[in-house]
Order: structure tokens, then C-alpha cells, then sequence
């Protein structure tokens, strides 16, 4: 997996991250707002209730008498005998029906909580009665079954709740309703509540903590992915690099090696095999912790010996090292190769089993210049190579 994948994949994650959190969003902003309309029903719903059980006593009773006052003045819409009873000079009493005391209710409830109760009819009595456009349409709902109705309106820009249930004609009622054709059971009007400040739904607390959520989880997912992709990398290199020589293993030179053989656009690719000379005898007359240094010696005189940045040395296996020189015609591996053997032989570490009595090295030198498609063949002109320079003593370069 390179690094781009893993870029890729964490935007994928966090895309999701932030997709989850929106969606969370929309979910909990929808239950709010149902949550909220079942608060405002039901508290709308109760305050129709008082005011039904409130109006059917004063029915029952065929309506209460109350002092006249200023603010209760008989009502001219009432028309039955005995509305007013003079009690004294000063003291008259007058009927207060259910419409009037729901309207005088009203009048209380919206001075001390700005709630305000309505009676609206089709066939009203008295034309302030006469329902609002919502208010005939909700009417009409009733006549066809629908028990109430509630939504939320602006008025005045202010987000109300407004909500209507029919009034049904009691036989109580008929005392007063008889008249106007109505029987008991009837639909007479409804009574409309209209609620001014239902608790608003927490729109930024929401979108502030959904925010929040999606920030943190995006911050770890991007932590974490970064830690994730920096062990990847270790363990990459790790995995790429050989432990005893510090230098690129041969798992990297077959990956580097294919993708370099690919890339090279009619450039020369050349390729340089080298062996240390007589390394068993090495091995047998200084133990293997000597080989072993010696290995690294070489390993490392491999590393210095090039400067472009495209070259690249790998341990092919055991004593054998392998050299990848993009855009390097096989004159200049050759040259290269001898600058290798003669700093090999430089480092003058003892080999009294060697023709030379110091460790030397074999090379073998191929070059890819055409546009053969077979990255093996390389590999066996330059094995071949060194096979020659083993045979022809040693401590020498041979190209193809
Ligand atoms: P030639 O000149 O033909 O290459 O002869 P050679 O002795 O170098 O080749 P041969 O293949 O016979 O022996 C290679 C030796 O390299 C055998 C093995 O002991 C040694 N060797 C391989 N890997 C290691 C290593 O990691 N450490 C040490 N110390 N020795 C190693
Ligand atoms: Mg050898
Ligand atoms: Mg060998």
C-alpha cells in the first residue's frame, strides 16, 4: 500500500466520519422538532380540555350569575329572559354563558401567559366568531372526523403554535342553541389555542456539539492514520532493508529492479553483479563474525560508490550484491564497476586464501539499451558476465 492509498482511504474515512455525523444531525434535529410538537399538542391539548370542563359547569348550571362591572358588561348576544338581576343600587347581576366566560378566560390567560383561546363557528354568532382561513379549514376537517388539528404558524414573525378541536353541542347546550338548528352531538364551532412560545428546538447546541464531533473524530482518524502510516513505513523498511549489511535486501531490488525496467523510456538500464572472490576460505580461516564484518565492509564501499540519486545497491544473497543504474550506458557501469573493484581492493582486509591476499571482487556488467520487455534477461547477461570474470580469475570486471 503507498503512501497515496493510505491518503485515499483516511479521506474515505473521514468523509464517512463527517457523513455519519451529519446524518446524526438530521436525526436528532427531526426528534427535537417532533418532540417539540408533541410538547406544544399536548399542552395545547390540555388547556382545550380546562376550558371544556370549565364551559360544561357553567352550562350545567345554565350559565352563572356575576356582578356587572366595567370589564363585565351584560352581553347583548345572550338572549334569555333574567340575563340581568338587580340585586340593589349598587349591585346588578348579569349571565355569564359559556362563550362569554371562555372569552373573558381567554382574555386572563393571554394577559398572564400570552396564551389565547378563540371560539370559532361557521355559523357564528356573533362576528368576531367568524373563523380565520386556517380556522374554516380546520371546521371543515371536523365535519369529515378529524378529532383536531395543530400546527406551528408565524405571526407577526413569531413561530406560534396554533391548535383547534371541535365543540361538541351537549344536551346543556341546547338551552341556548336550540334555536339556531343545532342538536345534540353536533359539530357547533371549535375552540382555537394558540400557544405563543413553545420551547424552540436547541438548533445550535445541536449544530455546535455535532460540529465538535465531527472536528474531534476527524482530528483522531487523521492522528491515527498518521501514526498508523509512519509504522507502516518502518515496517516497510524493515522489511526491505537487510539486517546484517544496513543496505537494501533483495525483496527491494525485485520490486525496484521491475518497476526501474519499466520506467526506462528507451533509456539504458544497466545492471551490475558482483561476488567477493573465494568468500568461503574467508569464512573457514576467520570465523563467520569476520565474514560477517567483512560483508558490511563491502556493503558499505557499494553504498559510497555512486552518487546519483537513481542508483541504487541491493544484497542479492549470501556474498553477492547487485548494483541498478538507470539511464547508464553499459561504458559507464563498466567504468563504475572498476571504481568499485579497485575500493574493494583498497580496503586491504586480509585474505591470505586470495590470489591477491586481500578480499576482491568479481563483476559482471549488462545493459538494457533496447526495448526488450524481459527484465530476467538482464539479470542472467549480467550473471553470465560474472560467471565469465569468476573464470577468467577473478578480481575483474567483464560486461556483456
Ligand atoms: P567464488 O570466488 O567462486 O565466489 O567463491 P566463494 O567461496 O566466494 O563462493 P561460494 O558460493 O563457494 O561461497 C560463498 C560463501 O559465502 C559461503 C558462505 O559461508 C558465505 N556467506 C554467505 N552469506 C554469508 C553471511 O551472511 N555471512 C558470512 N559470514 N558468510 C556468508
Ligand atoms: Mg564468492
Ligand atoms: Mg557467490
Amino acid at each position: 500500500m503507498t503512501d497515496r492509498h493510505l491518503n485515499v482511504r483516511l479521506l474515505v474515512t473521514c468523509l464517512l466520519w463527517c457523513a455519519l455525523t451529519i446524518l446524526s444531525f438530521a436525526w436528532n434535529l427531526h426528534q427535537a422538532s417532533q418532540h417539540r410538537r408533541e410538547l406544544a399538542l399536548e399542552t395545547a391539548r390540555s388547556f382545550f380540555e380546562q376550558i371544556l370542563i370549565t364551559r360544561r359547569w357553567n352550562a350545567r348550571h345554565g350559565g352563572v350569575y356575576v356582578p356587572v362591572t366595567d370589564q363585565t358588561q351584560p352581553n347583548p348576544y345572550l338572549k334569555v329572559p333574567n340575563r340581568d338581576l338587580r340585586i340593589s343600587d349598587t349591585l346588578t347581576l348579569t349571565l355569564i354563558n359559556p362563550a362569554f366566560m371562555t372569552r373573558q378566560l381567554s382574555e386572563i390567560a393571554r394577559q398572564q401567559h400570552g396564551i389565547q383561546f378563540h371560539i370559532t363557528s361557521l355559523k357564528p354568532l356573533r362576528p368576531e366568531n367568524t373563523p380565520t382561513d386556517w380556522g374554516s379549514g380546520a371546521l371543515q376537517q371536523f365535519e369529515q372526523g378529524v378529532p383536531e388539528t395543530g400546527e406551528f404558524v408565524t405571526v407577526n414573525g413569531q413561530s406560534v403554535y396554533q391548535y383547534m378541536a371541535p365543540l361538541i353541542t351537549e344536551y346543556p347546550c341546547l338551552r341556548c342553541h336550540e334555536g339556531q338548528g343545532y342538536r345534540e352531538d353536533d359539530i357547533r364551532g371549535g375552540i382555537s389555542v394558540t400557544l405563543p412560545s413553545v420551547t424552540p428546538i436547541p438548533l445550535f447546541a445541536l449544530a455546535a456539539s455535532h460540529l465538535a464531533i465531527a472536528l474531534v473524530g476527524v482530528l483522531i482518524i487523521l492522528v491515527m492514520g498518521q501514526m498508523l502510516a509512519s509504522s507502516y513505513r518502518q515496517l516497510r523498511q524493515h522489511a526491505e532493508i537487510d539486517a546484517l549489511t544496513g543496505i537494501p535486501n533483495r525483496r527491494f531490488f525485485n520490486a525496484h529492479f521491475i518497476q526501474e525496467f519499466r520506467r526506462r523510456r528507451r533509456q539504458p538500464l544497466s545492471l551490475i553483479l558482483c561476488d567477493i572472490d573465494h568468500f568461503k576460505t574467508y569464512n573457514d580461516q576467520f570465523g563467520h563474525p569476520a565474514g560477517d564484518r567483512c560483508l558490511q565492509l563491502v556493503a558499505q564501499t557499494l553504498r559510497n560508490s555512486f552518487q546519483r540519486s537513481g542508483d541504487f545497491c541491493a544484497r542479492y544473497g549470501g556474498e553477492e550484491f547487485v548494483l541498478v543504474l538507470p539511464n547508464t550506458p553499459l561504458s559507464g557501469a563498466v567504468v563504475l564497476a572498476e571504481k568499485i573493484r579497485q575500493a574493494v581492493f583498497e580496503l586491504q582486509i586480509d585474505h591470505p586464501g586470495s590470489a591477491t591476499d586481500v578480499v576482491t571482487m568479481s563483476f559482471g556488467v549488462a545493459t538494457e539499451a533496447g526495448v526488450a520487455s524481459d527484465h530476467e534477461a538482464l539479470i542472467q547477461q549480467a550473471d553470465q558476465a560474472l560467471y565469465r570474470a569468476k573464470r577468467k580469475g577473478r578480481n575483474r570486471v567483464e560486461s556483456v
